[in-house]
């Protein structure tokens, strides 16, 4: 599909004024960030979670907001979809179920839910007229050559290769978006998120910092899964979650796809030493083989780069916190006992 070059100022902005707007998944990591973002931009907030992978404690520090709202509920149900787009000016779609570990144990859970949370959501708003951020994965770049830009071809990888189907059903989503707009001009912008930490990630499914952070304050041993020398880039989620609110207010994006993250590369050995002497921890580092950890066919993507050039014309500037700044606010947390709410360490 032809999109126009970024920024077309000529495009109207997704989102303007004082609006209604729903976060699907807004009681998850990064939606009750992102939810807590458009609350202090003036917006009113209305969160759809189902809670079977976010927690209403995610959302401790803004329930009580008198411009916040709440329906326990699934946006993959046709119903609760088409309520909540009633009396909304935008939706955020952030519902869906993440984790390289959870998409290793129940991959055909994680496709169908994911696909279709997307899917029913589409639909809703495409039918009452509101505008969309759906929130996609660098994991459509599978194992590419970097950095990332968002119009290279998706590479999901052989379909006996497991990890792939996730990859697929973002990509199939971010499709189906574009068609919506295409047959209905549902307005759209595809925010392809790269590795997001802070405050609230849980390491239970998989995702390497706060485990790492778990790991040395509790000085057991750090597992770096493989050599350690693929990279990742870290962003702070509060940064992501401003980038978010910024590109649904910025115009010329719509019927775009833009790279959300950090372009600072770090290895996965590397980042397990910084945790290690942020923590002052006497962890030992151990590496543990891929596949003693993951399915055979899981591929681990060797490099992860973003191309935030996208990014940067649309919204004026891309996250930027340093990654041992970032290590440092979880282990003090984590210190405290308070990365996670103390109801679900
Ligand atoms: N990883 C690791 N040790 C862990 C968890 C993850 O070495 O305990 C590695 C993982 O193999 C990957 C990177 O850290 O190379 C990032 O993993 P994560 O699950 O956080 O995100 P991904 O980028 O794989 O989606």
């Amino acid at each position: 599909m032809q999109r126009p070059p970024l920024p077309s100022p000529e495009l109207p902005p997704l989102l303007a004024g004082s609006a209604r707007t729903v976060v699907t998944g807004g009681a998850g990591f990064i939606g009750s960030h992102l939810a807590a973002e458009l609350l202090r931009r003036g917006h009113c907030v209305h969160v759809v979670d189902d809670l079977s992978t976010g927690a209403l404690d995610n959302l401790g520090e803004i329930a009580g907001h008198p411009r916040f709202s709440f329906t326990v509920g699934s946006a993959a149900d046709p119903a609760t979809a088409r309520a909540m787009c009633r009396d909304a000016d935008m939706v955020f779609h952030l519902a869906g179920v993440v984790g390289v570990r959870r998409l290793a144990d129940e991959p055909l859970d994680v496709m169908q839910r994911n696909l279709r949370c997307c899917e029913v959501t589409l639909d809703a708003a495409a039918a009452a007229r509101v505008p969309v951020l759906l929130t996609s994965s660098s994991e459509v770049y599978g194992d590419g050559p970097v950095p990332f830009r968002e119009g290279d071809p998706v590479r999901p990888g052989a379909t006996e290769g497991l990890r792939g189907g996730y990859a697929c059903a973002k990509a199939m989503a971010e499709w189906l978006a574009f068609g919506h707009a295409a047959q209905s001009g549902l307005a759209v912008v595809v925010a392809r998120l790269f590795n997001t930490v802070g405050p609230r990630q849980s390491g239970d499914h998989g995702m390497v910092l706060p485990r790492f952070v778990r790991q040395a304050v509790a000085n057991d041993a750090i597992t770096v899964y493989g050599s350690g020398a693929q990279t990742r880039c870290f962003a702070h989620v509060g940064e992501v979650a401003r980038a978010l609110v910024d590109l649904a207010v910025a115009p010329g994006v719509r019927g775009s796809v833009v790279n959300v993250g950090s372009g600072a590369e770090t290895t996965v050995r590397d980042l397990a030493h910084l945790v290690k002497a942020v923590a002052g921890s006497g962890s030992h580092v151990v590496h543990v083989p891929f596949d003693a950890v993951f399915p055979a066919g899981f591929v681990d993507p060797p490099r992860r780069l973003p191309s935030l050039e996208r990014l940067r014309r649309a919204i004026g500037w891309v996250p930027a916190k340093p990654v041992a700044a970032i290590v440092a606010e979880l282990v003090a947390l984590e210190r405290r006992g308070v990365l996670l709410p103390a109801e679900r360490r």
